[in-house]
């Protein structure tokens, strides 16, 4: 059998839940930022988080 040489590494997978349409999407090593846009209804939301998780809201 060919020896071949693979990669691995390591990311930290941050899992956001829209508040309006309620899909979820993930981010690898994501920015530290509280804005984003929901990549399946567009909609501009603010998360924060707490003990418990993400708590979202629209903007
Ligand atoms: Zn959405």
């Amino acid at each position: 059998m060919k020896k071949v040489l693979g990669k691995k590494s390591t990311e930290k997978l941050t899992h956001f839940k829209c508040g309006v349409c309620a899909k979820w999407w993930a981010i690898g090593d994501a920015p530290d930022k509280k804005t984003w846009f929901c990549p399946w209804c567009g909609q501009k939301q603010k998360f924060k988080q707490d003990a418990k998780g993400c708590n979202c809201y629209y903007l």
